[in-house]
């Protein structure tokens, strides 16, 4: 963004206190973060909340996640620049927006056709290239580019669905919040010779990833 921009400040303190202060030092995830416009991804009339130390709604029932949690896990990917990356609930595309600063190709994923839209021009209107945005269920992941060297699954399945740890190549990073509908554990897993490691980072609240291999049932399909 350019001086002009009104909320460079506001963004820098964001990253500073937010992110940098609790313990994330990924200098190219600090970076992505201090580029990326954030007040970009919300609903008009909460462009001023964008850079607060919390998640905000972002129609449909769902949410951006809290600056720190988006930061946690951007880090916990390992991202280098040649990598392709899946995430799956694109929601605002902020997380994407980020994604596609560190990796060379992204996929997200969105189940909700509304929010991939807004998506997109969100994304547009940021200056943010190199994201291909999908309609469907990323439960399934999405076979046509994989494998993928980095999946983040930004909704909480009750567990982590099998077509992803399918789609993660060798060495490949997969982050997901994993557990009960209202709070869960935060989970990597890593694939090595082809086994996965699994790595568990602490307690988070997500909304549900709803599909095939997530909830499903009565009133979640
Ligand atoms: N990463 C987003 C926030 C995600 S909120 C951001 O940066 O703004 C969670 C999103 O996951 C919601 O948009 C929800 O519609 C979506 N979602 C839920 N189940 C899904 C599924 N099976 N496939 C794809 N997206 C899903």
């Amino acid at each position: 963004m350019t001086e002009t921009d009104p909320c460079k400040r506001e963004r820098e303190e964001m990253v500073e206190f937010q992110v940098r202060a609790r313990g994330v030092g990924d200098r190219r995830v600090l970076a992505a973060m201090r580029k990326i416009p954030r007040h970009f991804f919300v609903p008009k009339g909460y462009e001023r909340a964008a850079y607060e130390d919390r998640p905000l709604p972002i129609g449909e029932g769902q949410t951006i996640s809290q600056p720190y949690i988006v930061a946690v896990m951007t880090e916990q990917l390992e991202i280098k620049p040649q990598d392709r990356v899946l995430e799956i609930g694109t929601g605002s595309g902020y997380q994407a927006a980020l994604l596609a600063e560190l990796a060379a190709t992204v996929i997200s994923v969105e189940r909700l056709a509304d929010l991939a839209d807004r998506a997109r021009k969100n994304l547009a209107r940021a200056g943010v290239t190199g994201v291909k945005v999908v309609v469907g269920d990323g439960t399934e992941g999405y076979p046509p580019e994989a494998p993928y060297d980095a999946i983040i699954v930004t909704a909480a399945p009750p567990d982590i669905p099998g077509p992803l740890i399918d789609q993660l190549a060798e060495g490949g990073r997969l982050i997901a919040p994993v557990g009960p509908r209202d709070c869960q554990d935060l989970v990597k897993l890593v694939k090595r010779e082809g086994r996965v490691e699994k790595i568990p980072l602490g307690g988070v609240c997500f909304v549900p990833l709803i599909g095939q291999f997530g909830w499903r049932g009565e009133g979640f399909l």
